[in-house]
């Protein structure tokens, strides 16, 4: 499973922390070039694959691979 953000499009919403039911998002202490606190991947293990949070992301800045 690899999970990743994209730094330059996310707003810090969080609605991918939200929409997570297996709560792998965390809201981190990193910021993007527009000072913005992004979220990041604190409980990849947990992940199910249900990619609900690249469905609900506004600027489809996440994207969920399974791995083959
Ligand atoms: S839903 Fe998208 S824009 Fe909002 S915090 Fe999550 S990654 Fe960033
Ligand atoms: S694919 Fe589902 S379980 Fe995995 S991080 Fe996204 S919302 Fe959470």
């Amino acid at each position: 499973m690899n999970i990743s953000i994209d730094d330059n499009y996310c707003k810090g919403c969080e609605i991918c922390i939200n929409a997570c039911p297996k709560d792998v998002f965390a809201i981190s202490q990193k910021r993007n070039k527009y000072g913005t606190l992004i979220p990041c991947v604190a409980e990849k293990e947990n992940c199910i694959a249900c990619k609900l949070c690249e469905i609900m992301c506004p600027d489809g800045c996440i994207n969920v691979e399974t791995e083959v």
